[in-house]
Protein backbone atom coordinates (compact mmCIF):
# COMPACT_ATOMS: atom_id res chain seq x y z
CA UNK A 1 0.00 0.00 0.00
CA UNK A 2 1.01 3.23 -0.90
CA UNK A 3 -0.24 7.19 -0.42
CA UNK A 4 -1.00 9.38 -3.03
CA UNK A 5 -2.35 12.94 -2.33
CA UNK A 6 -5.40 13.57 -4.62
CA UNK A 7 -7.48 16.86 -5.42
CA UNK A 8 -11.31 16.71 -4.85
CA UNK A 9 -13.30 19.50 -6.34
CA UNK A 10 -16.83 19.71 -4.70
CA UNK A 11 -19.27 21.69 -6.13
CA UNK A 12 -20.33 24.20 -3.21
CA UNK A 13 -23.95 25.24 -2.87
CA UNK A 14 -25.20 28.47 -4.31
CA UNK A 15 -26.49 30.35 -1.49
CA UNK A 16 -22.85 30.16 -0.02
CA UNK A 17 -21.81 32.30 -2.70
CA UNK A 18 -22.38 36.03 -0.94
CA UNK A 19 -20.60 35.00 2.03
CA UNK A 20 -17.56 33.28 0.09
CA UNK A 21 -18.15 36.50 -2.26
CA UNK A 22 -17.06 39.02 0.63
CA UNK A 23 -14.60 36.42 1.97
CA UNK A 24 -12.69 36.78 -1.70
CA UNK A 25 -12.69 40.43 -1.61
CA UNK A 26 -10.58 40.56 1.79
CA UNK A 27 -8.68 38.05 0.48
CA UNK A 28 -7.76 40.45 -2.49
CA UNK A 29 -7.51 43.52 -0.05
CA UNK A 30 -4.45 41.01 1.55
CA UNK A 31 -3.04 40.07 -1.90
CA UNK A 32 -3.06 43.84 -2.72
CA UNK A 33 -1.59 45.22 0.57
CA UNK A 34 1.43 42.17 0.48
CA UNK A 35 2.18 43.43 -3.42
CA UNK A 36 2.59 47.23 -2.24
CA UNK A 37 4.13 46.08 0.97
CA UNK A 38 6.40 44.23 -1.06
CA UNK A 39 7.18 45.77 -4.13
CA UNK A 40 8.32 49.49 -1.92
CA UNK A 41 10.64 47.06 0.19
CA UNK A 42 12.62 46.12 -3.14
CA UNK A 43 11.89 49.33 -4.16
CA UNK A 44 13.49 51.69 -0.96
CA UNK A 45 15.38 48.68 0.47
CA UNK A 46 16.18 46.03 -2.04
CA UNK A 47 14.54 43.73 0.32
CA UNK A 48 12.52 41.00 -0.93
CA UNK A 49 10.48 39.93 1.73
CA UNK A 50 9.82 36.33 2.57
CA UNK A 51 6.13 35.26 3.79
CA UNK A 52 8.10 34.88 7.08
CA UNK A 53 8.79 38.50 6.81
CA UNK A 54 5.59 39.61 5.93
CA UNK A 55 3.81 37.45 8.68
CA UNK A 56 4.44 40.37 10.85
CA UNK A 57 2.61 43.08 9.00
CA UNK A 58 -0.99 40.78 8.68
CA UNK A 59 -0.98 39.33 11.78
CA UNK A 60 -4.00 39.93 13.50
CA UNK A 61 -6.37 41.88 11.19
CA UNK A 62 -7.65 38.39 10.36
CA UNK A 63 -10.52 38.32 12.76
CA UNK A 64 -11.77 41.81 11.59
CA UNK A 65 -11.62 40.73 7.90
CA UNK A 66 -13.85 37.97 8.47
CA UNK A 67 -10.85 35.38 7.64
CA UNK A 68 -8.81 32.56 9.03
CA UNK A 69 -5.70 33.78 10.31
CA UNK A 70 -4.03 31.07 8.71
CA UNK A 71 -5.54 32.26 5.75
CA UNK A 72 -3.68 35.52 5.49
CA UNK A 73 -0.49 33.73 5.52
CA UNK A 74 -1.49 31.17 2.66
CA UNK A 75 -2.15 34.05 1.16
CA UNK A 76 1.54 35.54 1.58
CA UNK A 77 3.26 32.15 1.22
CA UNK A 78 1.40 31.84 -2.60
CA UNK A 79 2.34 35.74 -3.17
CA UNK A 80 6.26 34.84 -1.92
CA UNK A 81 5.56 31.61 -4.70
CA UNK A 82 4.43 33.66 -7.67
CA UNK A 83 6.84 37.02 -7.47
CA UNK A 84 9.50 34.16 -7.71
CA UNK A 85 8.33 32.43 -10.53
CA UNK A 86 7.63 35.63 -12.06
CA UNK A 87 10.57 37.28 -11.37
CA UNK A 88 8.79 40.59 -10.99
CA UNK A 89 9.33 43.04 -8.56
CA UNK A 90 5.48 43.59 -8.32
CA UNK A 91 2.64 41.45 -9.28
CA UNK A 92 -0.55 42.34 -11.09
CA UNK A 93 -3.11 43.74 -8.26
CA UNK A 94 -6.17 41.37 -7.79
CA UNK A 95 -9.80 43.35 -8.71
CA UNK A 96 -12.76 42.86 -7.05
CA UNK A 97 -15.07 44.83 -9.67
CA UNK A 98 -15.25 45.62 -13.47
CA UNK A 99 -14.57 42.93 -16.99
CA UNK A 100 -11.18 42.09 -15.57
CA UNK A 101 -12.16 41.12 -12.00
CA UNK A 102 -9.74 38.37 -10.12
CA UNK A 103 -11.92 35.09 -9.89
CA UNK A 104 -12.70 34.47 -6.13
CA UNK A 105 -9.97 32.74 -4.45
CA UNK A 106 -9.68 31.59 -0.95
CA UNK A 107 -6.97 29.85 0.63
CA UNK A 108 -6.92 27.48 3.36
CA UNK A 109 -4.06 25.88 4.96
CA UNK A 110 -3.81 22.27 6.73
CA UNK A 111 -6.26 21.79 9.48
CA UNK A 112 -8.35 24.74 8.74
CA UNK A 113 -11.40 23.28 7.39
CA UNK A 114 -12.60 20.29 8.09
CA UNK A 115 -15.92 17.84 7.75
CA UNK A 116 -18.20 18.67 10.69
CA UNK A 117 -21.80 17.25 10.56
CA UNK A 118 -22.13 16.58 6.49
CA UNK A 119 -20.80 19.91 6.30
CA UNK A 120 -17.24 21.72 5.34
CA UNK A 121 -16.45 23.69 8.35
CA UNK A 122 -14.08 26.37 8.35
CA UNK A 123 -13.55 29.60 10.15
CA UNK A 124 -16.74 29.77 11.91
CA UNK A 125 -18.47 28.95 9.40
CA UNK A 126 -20.17 25.71 8.07
CA UNK A 127 -20.69 25.33 3.85
CA UNK A 128 -23.05 22.77 2.38
CA UNK A 129 -21.67 20.81 -1.14
CA UNK A 130 -22.21 18.54 -3.77
CA UNK A 131 -20.60 15.58 -2.35
CA UNK A 132 -19.78 12.92 -4.97
CA UNK A 133 -16.82 11.83 -3.26
CA UNK A 134 -18.24 10.66 0.54
CA UNK A 135 -15.51 13.46 2.04
CA UNK A 136 -16.43 12.00 5.71
CA UNK A 137 -14.13 9.26 4.35
CA UNK A 138 -10.86 11.45 4.22
CA UNK A 139 -8.65 13.74 6.37
CA UNK A 140 -8.03 17.20 4.50
CA UNK A 141 -4.86 18.78 4.24
CA UNK A 142 -4.54 22.43 1.79
CA UNK A 143 -7.71 23.24 0.74
CA UNK A 144 -8.97 26.41 -1.52
CA UNK A 145 -12.52 27.81 -2.33
CA UNK A 146 -12.56 28.95 -5.80
CA UNK A 147 -14.85 30.73 -8.41
CA UNK A 148 -15.67 30.00 -11.60
CA UNK A 149 -15.69 32.33 -14.51
CA UNK A 150 -19.86 31.89 -14.11
CA UNK A 151 -19.85 32.45 -10.34
CA UNK A 152 -19.81 29.00 -9.01
CA UNK A 153 -18.22 28.19 -6.35
CA UNK A 154 -15.82 25.07 -5.54
CA UNK A 155 -14.38 23.56 -2.94
CA UNK A 156 -10.73 21.91 -3.58
CA UNK A 157 -9.12 20.25 -1.44
CA UNK A 158 -5.77 17.79 -1.15
CA UNK A 159 -6.86 14.13 0.88
CA UNK A 160 -4.20 11.06 0.94
CA UNK A 161 -5.94 8.09 -0.63
CA UNK A 162 -4.07 4.98 -0.31
CA UNK A 163 -3.85 2.91 -3.54
CA UNK A 164 -2.43 -0.57 -4.11
CA UNK A 165 -0.76 -1.86 -7.04
CA UNK A 166 -2.56 -2.79 -10.53
CA UNK A 167 -3.60 -6.59 -11.42
CA UNK A 168 -4.10 -5.80 -15.12
CA UNK A 169 -1.16 -7.40 -17.45
CA UNK A 170 -1.81 -6.20 -20.53
CA UNK A 171 -0.23 -3.12 -22.07
CA UNK A 172 -1.24 -0.08 -24.34
CA UNK A 173 -0.68 2.32 -27.08
CA UNK A 174 -1.69 5.40 -27.42
CA UNK A 175 -1.77 7.62 -30.77
CA UNK A 176 -2.80 11.61 -30.78
CA UNK A 177 -4.48 12.75 -33.66
CA UNK A 178 -6.02 15.35 -35.59
CA UNK A 179 -8.89 13.37 -37.02
CA UNK A 180 -9.86 11.61 -33.27
CA UNK A 181 -8.29 13.12 -29.97
CA UNK A 182 -6.88 9.42 -29.21
CA UNK A 183 -6.58 6.26 -31.06
CA UNK A 184 -5.71 3.03 -28.92
CA UNK A 185 -3.72 0.26 -30.20
CA UNK A 186 -6.67 -1.67 -29.51
CA UNK A 187 -8.55 0.32 -31.93
CA UNK A 188 -10.59 2.54 -29.45
CA UNK A 189 -11.48 5.84 -30.00
CA UNK A 190 -11.44 9.00 -28.18
CA UNK A 191 -13.47 11.29 -30.70
CA UNK A 192 -13.01 14.81 -29.18
CA UNK A 193 -15.62 16.55 -30.96
CA UNK A 194 -16.67 18.52 -28.07
CA UNK A 195 -15.93 21.50 -29.79
CA UNK A 196 -16.72 20.95 -33.23
CA UNK A 197 -20.67 20.13 -31.87
CA UNK A 198 -21.10 23.16 -30.37
CA UNK A 199 -18.95 25.86 -32.33
CA UNK A 200 -22.48 26.68 -34.55
CA UNK A 201 -24.43 27.67 -31.40
CA UNK A 202 -21.19 28.86 -30.60
CA UNK A 203 -21.04 31.22 -33.54
CA UNK A 204 -24.47 32.09 -33.25
CA UNK A 205 -24.03 33.16 -29.51
CA UNK A 206 -20.88 35.03 -30.45
CA UNK A 207 -22.26 37.33 -33.07
CA UNK A 208 -25.55 38.17 -31.02
CA UNK A 209 -22.77 39.37 -28.59
CA UNK A 210 -24.59 37.37 -25.80
CA UNK A 211 -21.80 37.28 -22.99
CA UNK A 212 -23.02 34.97 -20.40
CA UNK A 213 -24.45 32.33 -23.33
CA UNK A 214 -20.57 32.37 -24.71
CA UNK A 215 -19.34 32.05 -21.13
CA UNK A 216 -22.06 28.57 -20.59
CA UNK A 217 -20.65 27.36 -23.83
CA UNK A 218 -17.15 27.07 -22.95
CA UNK A 219 -18.22 25.79 -19.73
CA UNK A 220 -20.07 23.04 -21.47
CA UNK A 221 -17.35 22.36 -23.89
CA UNK A 222 -14.68 22.62 -21.20
CA UNK A 223 -17.19 19.94 -18.98
CA UNK A 224 -17.54 17.35 -22.12
CA UNK A 225 -14.14 17.15 -22.77
CA UNK A 226 -13.48 16.81 -18.69
CA UNK A 227 -15.96 13.89 -18.74
CA UNK A 228 -15.20 11.88 -22.03
CA UNK A 229 -11.65 12.01 -21.09
CA UNK A 230 -11.88 10.58 -17.61
CA UNK A 231 -14.14 7.83 -18.91
CA UNK A 232 -11.63 7.44 -21.54
CA UNK A 233 -8.98 6.81 -18.80
CA UNK A 234 -10.17 5.57 -16.14
CA UNK A 235 -11.00 2.68 -18.57
CA UNK A 236 -7.71 2.22 -19.85
CA UNK A 237 -5.74 2.50 -16.31
CA UNK A 238 -8.26 -0.07 -14.46
CA UNK A 239 -7.75 -2.98 -17.83
CA UNK A 240 -3.63 -2.30 -18.19
CA UNK A 241 -0.45 -2.49 -16.57
CA UNK A 242 1.12 -0.33 -18.92
CA UNK A 243 0.32 2.94 -21.25
CA UNK A 244 2.70 4.65 -23.63
CA UNK A 245 1.71 7.61 -25.25
CA UNK A 246 3.44 9.22 -28.62
CA UNK A 247 5.09 12.44 -27.90
CA UNK A 248 2.93 14.97 -30.21
CA UNK A 249 5.26 15.77 -33.23
CA UNK A 250 5.20 19.32 -34.57
CA UNK A 251 4.04 17.89 -38.27
CA UNK A 252 0.82 16.49 -37.23
CA UNK A 253 0.10 20.23 -36.31
CA UNK A 254 0.21 21.08 -39.77
CA UNK A 255 -2.87 23.62 -41.05
CA UNK A 256 -6.34 22.32 -40.13
CA UNK A 257 -9.38 24.19 -39.80
CA UNK A 258 -9.53 23.51 -35.94
CA UNK A 259 -7.45 25.82 -33.80
CA UNK A 260 -4.47 24.55 -32.30
CA UNK A 261 -5.27 25.48 -29.08
CA UNK A 262 -8.55 23.40 -28.96
CA UNK A 263 -6.13 20.37 -30.71
CA UNK A 264 -3.56 21.15 -27.44
CA UNK A 265 -5.98 21.45 -24.77
CA UNK A 266 -7.32 17.98 -25.51
CA UNK A 267 -4.48 16.52 -25.56
CA UNK A 268 -2.59 17.60 -22.57
CA UNK A 269 -5.38 17.07 -20.56
CA UNK A 270 -5.70 13.60 -21.68
CA UNK A 271 -1.84 12.45 -20.89
CA UNK A 272 -2.60 14.74 -17.65
CA UNK A 273 -4.97 12.41 -17.03
CA UNK A 274 -3.29 9.84 -17.32
CA UNK A 275 -0.34 10.38 -15.88
CA UNK A 276 -2.36 11.24 -12.79
CA UNK A 277 -4.13 8.01 -12.89
CA UNK A 278 -1.28 5.49 -14.01
CA UNK A 279 0.59 6.96 -11.06
CA UNK A 280 -2.42 6.54 -8.29
CA UNK A 281 -2.47 2.57 -9.74
CA UNK A 282 1.16 1.90 -9.84
CA UNK A 283 0.69 1.91 -13.55
CA UNK A 284 3.70 2.20 -15.72
CA UNK A 285 3.14 5.72 -17.98
CA UNK A 286 6.02 6.95 -20.93
CA UNK A 287 6.01 9.26 -23.21
CA UNK A 288 7.93 7.64 -26.56
CA UNK A 289 9.06 9.15 -29.76
CA UNK A 290 6.34 9.10 -32.04
CA UNK A 291 8.71 9.66 -35.02
CA UNK A 292 7.35 6.85 -38.22
CA UNK A 293 4.59 5.56 -35.94
CA UNK A 294 2.69 6.15 -38.77
CA UNK A 295 4.53 5.59 -41.50
CA UNK A 296 6.28 1.88 -40.09
CA UNK A 297 4.53 -1.43 -40.45
CA UNK A 298 3.37 -2.57 -37.10
CA UNK A 299 3.07 -6.25 -38.92
CA UNK A 300 6.22 -6.62 -40.30
CA UNK A 301 8.25 -3.46 -39.31
CA UNK A 302 9.13 -2.27 -42.36
CA UNK A 303 9.15 1.30 -44.20
CA UNK A 304 6.69 0.14 -47.18
CA UNK A 305 6.26 1.92 -50.46
CA UNK A 306 2.73 2.18 -50.15
CA UNK A 307 2.75 3.55 -46.39
CA UNK A 308 1.27 7.11 -45.90
CA UNK A 309 3.57 9.76 -45.93
CA UNK A 310 3.78 13.06 -44.45
CA UNK A 311 1.06 16.13 -45.00
CA UNK A 312 -0.15 15.19 -48.40
CA UNK A 313 -1.14 12.11 -47.08
CA UNK A 314 -3.34 13.40 -44.32
CA UNK A 315 -6.27 11.69 -45.60
CA UNK A 316 -5.49 8.65 -45.71
CA UNK A 317 -7.41 6.71 -43.25
CA UNK A 318 -6.81 2.97 -44.41
CA UNK A 319 -3.67 1.55 -46.36
CA UNK A 320 -2.17 -1.70 -47.06
CA UNK A 321 1.52 -3.00 -46.54
CA UNK A 322 3.01 -3.50 -49.62
CA UNK A 323 5.70 -6.02 -48.04
CA UNK A 324 3.83 -8.10 -45.80
CA UNK A 325 0.57 -7.32 -47.07
CA UNK A 326 -1.62 -6.37 -43.63
CA UNK A 327 -4.00 -3.74 -44.12
CA UNK A 328 -3.96 -1.09 -41.38
CA UNK A 329 -6.17 1.58 -40.18
CA UNK A 330 -3.90 4.15 -39.65
CA UNK A 331 -4.23 5.71 -36.10
CA UNK A 332 -4.40 2.35 -34.84
CA UNK A 333 -1.56 1.11 -36.77
CA UNK A 334 0.30 4.30 -35.41
CA UNK A 335 -0.88 3.39 -31.61
CA UNK A 336 0.62 0.06 -32.13
CA UNK A 337 4.20 0.99 -33.14
CA UNK A 338 4.04 3.33 -30.27
CA UNK A 339 3.37 0.63 -27.84
CA UNK A 340 6.12 -1.48 -29.33
CA UNK A 341 8.74 1.57 -28.64
CA UNK A 342 7.34 1.37 -25.27
CA UNK A 343 7.97 -1.92 -24.78
CA UNK A 344 11.00 -1.26 -26.00
CA UNK A 345 11.98 1.29 -23.58
CA UNK A 346 11.33 -0.50 -20.70
CA UNK A 347 13.15 -3.57 -21.77
CA UNK A 348 16.34 -1.60 -23.20
CA UNK A 349 16.55 2.06 -21.52
CA UNK A 350 15.75 3.19 -25.03
CA UNK A 351 13.32 3.92 -27.77
CA UNK A 352 13.92 1.86 -30.85
CA UNK A 353 11.78 3.33 -33.82
ZN1 LIG B 1 4.07 -4.96 -43.41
Amino acid sequence: MATVVKTLKLRVKDKHASLLLQMARQVSFVWNFINALSSRSIRERGKWLSAYDIHPYTKGAAKELGLHSQTLQCVAQEYVTRRRQCKRARLNWRKSIGSQRSLGWIPINTGAASWKNGQVYHNGHYFSVWDSYGLGQYKFKTASFNEDARGRWYFNVAVEVETKPTEATASVGIDLGLKDCATTSTGQKLHGRWYRELEPQLAVAQRARKKQRVKAIHAKIANRRKDEIHKFTTNLVKNNAAIFVGDVASAKLVKTRMAKSTLDAGWSSLKTALEYKCHQAGVVFEEVNEAYSTQTCSACGSLPQSRPKGIADLGIREWKCSECGAVHERDVNAARNILAAGHCRLAGGISCL
